[in-house]
């Protein structure tokens, strides 16, 4: 059961085209809504019985974020799309604005109509050039076809939608921070609480989803949030879009119901590239500590498996290594991205990140010190969870899987000042 919600107009020639969509059934959801045949509450409670945990990484459940915002509450409310997508290894919401802008707007007209609000925002990130003019294109058409604006379809709703462009920060991926972002602000997370359900864009209430998320929206209005649930498995409703990439054979992006098997989705991904043994996965993007391919290979593809495993499913962007990587290397890049990318704005996170990366550096150049290992240590335990915003633990998970699962590596690395792989 592959591509039945965001990729299931995939097939088609060209199918980021209204007429396309229409083709298959594009908008007839919120017609229904608007013909009165489905209330705001519905809505609201088949998304919570899909079961649909957010797919930009967090895995909140995306019904009940919607129903912290009080749709009588009066005034200006936002939804808000993160199509910011800058997790290293992570390349699916892309493609969504790609190929199947139309159902996304869909699904954030739909989600303005059970909040309440009447403007919504993508935030896409900057580098995203054609996807961003392939969702401006698709804004175009819908606003053209009456069905973005004030009067939708002649319902005497309105909505309308627009896009902002990222300006290159990871940062701004964050919720609070991307809000600040479109505010025209540096973008940078703000403390929390207040929660953007009660003070969020301008201070306003907003719900903030990821791109898939709100793609999925229409198919779960369509078909019911049941039949999506049960795509799925328990604590994972529904289908997923895995980004893979790394040592394969075919990279990309396949979308799959949760709980599939990883071996399955590796053997959809043309397997190990000429045949060699799986290493190590990174499950979730890179903030996702990293597990050994043997364990790996005995895991499914949702929630609980990963995170029993000490892991995360996160974004969805698994990253295949073979047995000619080094994790020390491996560490030493990911260590440098969160050093580089951390706004400063907490001391343990601009400090923390910068002290990762200058000792996983001096182990990966040979000048290793045998107590390394255990300052390495001690840093992530003073980042972890005493941060303004996740990155500060994004850049620690990674140290602390890398050194559970191949401390080995590591410490040959200081004793013999070279690196074991291909020793
Ligand atoms: Fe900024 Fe890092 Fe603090 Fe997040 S954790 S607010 S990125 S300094």
């Amino acid at each position: 059961m592959a591509n039945e919600v965001c990729l299931r107009n995939n097939d088609l020639e060209r199918p980021w085209l209204l007429e396309q969509y229409q083709s298959r059934g594009g908008y007839e959801q919120l017609k229904r809504i608007l013909a009165g045949e489905i209330t705001p509450a519905q809505v609201i409670d088949e998304v919570k019985a899909a079961n649909l945990r957010g797919r930009g990484g967090a895995g909140f459940p995306t019904g009940m974020k919607w129903s912290f915002i009080s749709r009588e509450a009066p005034g200006q409310k936002y939804v808000v799309c993160n199509s910011d997508e800058g997790e290293p290894g992570t390349f699916k919401d892309r493609d969504i604005l790609r190929y199947n802008p139309h159902q996304l707007i869909e699904g954030m007209i739909i989600a303005g109509y059970a909040i309440g609000a009447t403007r919504g925002y993508n935030y896409i990130r900057g580098e995203f050039w054609e996807p961003y003019m392939r969702f401006q294109g698709a804004i175009d058409e819908a606003r053209e076809a009456g069905l973005l604006g004030e009067n939708i379809l002649g319902s005497g709703f309105d909505f309308d939608l627009h896009v902002h462009l990222g300006g290159g920060a990871y940062v701004c991926g964050e919720e609070t921070a991307l809000l600040e972002s479109i505010e025209g602000k540096k973008g940078q997370p703000r403390f929390k609480p207040p929660f953007p359900a009660h003070f969020g864009l301008y201070g306003r209430p907003t719900i903030i989803n990821n791109t898939e998320s709100l793609c999925s929206i229409p198919v779960i209005i369509e078909k019911g949030g049941k039949w999506f649930s049960e795509i799925g498995v328990a604590n994972s409703g529904g289908s997923k879009l895995f980004s893979i990439s790394g040592n394969i054979n075919k990279p990309g992006v396949y979308e799959i119901p949760m709980g599939t098997p990883f071996a399955e989705l590796l053997e959809m991904a043309g397997g190990m590239r000429d045949g060699r043994k799986c290493k190590a996965v990174i499950p979730g993007g890179s903030s996702s500590p990293v597990i050994p391919g043997e364990q790996m290979l005995d895991l499914t593809m949702d929630y609980d498996s990963i995170q029993g495993a000490g892991s995360m499913l996160g974004s969805g962007a698994v990253i295949v290594m073979d047995d000619t990587n080094c994790m020390v290397r491996v560490l030493e890049r990911m260590s440098y991205f969160y050093y580089e990318e951390s706004c400063g704005q907490c001391t343990p996170c601009r400090e923390g990140t910068g002290w990762l990366y200058r000792v996983v550096s001096r182990i990966e150049n040979g000048q290793g010190r045998p107590e390394d290992l255990e300052l390495l240590e001690d840093v992530t335990r003073k980042i972890a969870g005493r941060t303004i915003c996740a990155l500060g633990d994004a850049a620690a998970m990674p140290v602390q899987g890398m050194l559970k699962h191949f401390r080995d590596e590591f410490e040959y690395h200081i004793e013999h000042k070279r690196c074991k792989v291909g020793a």
